[in-house]
């Protein structure tokens, strides 16, 4: 006889953990890709909707006086003396050599 496999409650499963955690990951990627920060993918990974809620509150870090490293041309804090992403120097102290 063929009857119906029990694949209800699996399909139902399945259904429940796209959206309780991929959805919300697909999400947080697109949120730390728009904060060019990629690690908040994390957050919806592991948590879902509340990961995702906290990626999306977490600040990029960089303020409105955000200057480019001259190194990697990365964006890093306007204060900042030490570029985050080469390590190289902002603003070179009074050190000039000649
Ligand atoms: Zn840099």
């Amino acid at each position: 006889m063929s009857g119906a496999s029990a694949a209800g409650p699996i399909a139902v499963l399945v259904l429940l953990a796209i959206f309780l955690w991929l959805v919300p990951a697909v999400l947080a990627y697109q949120v730390g890709e728009k904060k060019r920060r990629l690690g908040l993918v994390w957050w919806g990974v592991c948590l879902g909707w509340i990961g995702l809620a906290i990626a999306a509150m977490v600040g990029d870090g960089i303020g409105p006086d955000a200057q480019r490293c001259p190194h990697c041309k990365s964006l890093v804090p306007g204060d900042a003396t030490r570029c985050r992403h080469c390590a190289g120097e902002l603003r070179s102290p009074l050190h000039g050599a000649g």
